[in-house]
């Protein structure tokens, strides 16, 4: 049998698709073939028209994803909207930022709760209609931060560690009914998220000499990544993280 990253005839949900790395996984879907559905709290119209453009079918769903009340409506609404769901892409996420010793407890909560529980109960959701017709393929935006600790991020890192952990609890689970779960931890993306690191000198300078590849990341990088856990090319993969980190931890 060849070998295909062809999406055709599938369905995608994708969450917080309006800009940056999700966006370029939404658009990447659909052009690889599938129609997408994105969830987030605003339209997101230049996204939305992107995969129109491509000729694939565009739905758009409004949802506060900082808690696990609209995760139900979300996947029914991607089902009546695409007519089934093959693929859900885990991408939206938070991170604050702050001195350990002065970490609060609203922040704490804000980001386990959007970055780990809206992942775990959406992918709940959509894994009852995946196992019910036997293959989809769930795949979860991590972070370096699965791996490491970083500085001044305790709930970032906390809850990017529970995605791996949960990706591959997820994986033994669903492996048997035909469903795949893999998580991708991306480097340094030039994104919104990242552009006063980028806009710092001396930070820039030290993320660069750390990256092996020598360049930060574009949200393409992680599409690429993204297409190939969507697509067949992947069915014997699951419950794995897969760093695309321009070599970061390679160091
Ligand atoms: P962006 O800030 O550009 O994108 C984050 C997305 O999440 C936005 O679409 C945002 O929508 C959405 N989102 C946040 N909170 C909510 C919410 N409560 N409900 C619905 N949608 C929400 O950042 P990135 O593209 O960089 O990040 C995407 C993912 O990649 C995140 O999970 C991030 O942790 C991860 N990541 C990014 C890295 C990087 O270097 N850029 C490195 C490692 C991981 P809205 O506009 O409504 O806020």
């Amino acid at each position: 049998m060849a070998i295909s990253f062809d999406l055709a005839g599938k369905a995608a949900l994708v969450t917080g698709a309006n800009t940056g790395i999700g966006q370029a996984i939404a658009v990447a879907l659909a052009e690889a073939g599938a129609d997408v559905a994105v969830a987030g709290r605003s339209e997101p119209v230049e996204t939305l028209a992107a995969i129109e453009s491509v000729g694939r079918k565009a739905v758009n769903i409004k949802a506060d994803l900082g808690s696990i009340a609209p995760v139900q409506r979300v996947i029914d609404e991607a089902i009546a909207g695409l007519g089934r769901l093959d693929i859900l892409v885990n991408n939206a996420g938070i991170i604050r930022r702050d001195d350990l010793l002065d970490f609060n407890e609203a922040d704490w909560d804000a980001v386990i709760d959007t970055n780990l529980k809206t992942l775990f109960f959406l992918s709940q959701a959509a894994a009852r209609s995946m196992a019910a017709r036997g293959s989809g393929k769930i795949i979860n935006i991590a972070s370096l931060l699965s791996f490491q600790g970083g500085i001044r991020v305790p709930s970032y890192a906390a809850a990017k560690s529970g995605v791996s952990g949960v990706t591959k609890a997820m994986a033994n689970e669903l492996a048997p009914k035909g469903v795949q779960v893999n998580a991708i931890a991306p480097g340094y993306i030039s994104t919104n998220n990242t552009a006063a690191l980028q806009g710092d000198e001396t930070r820039n300078r030290q993320i660069l000499e750390r990256i092996p590849t020598g360049r930060w990341g574009k949200p393409e990088d992680i599409a690429g990544a993204a297409v190939f856990l969507a697509s067949s090319a992947s069915d014997y993969v699951t419950g794995q993280v897969l760093a695309v980190d321009g070599g970061w931890l390679a160091r």
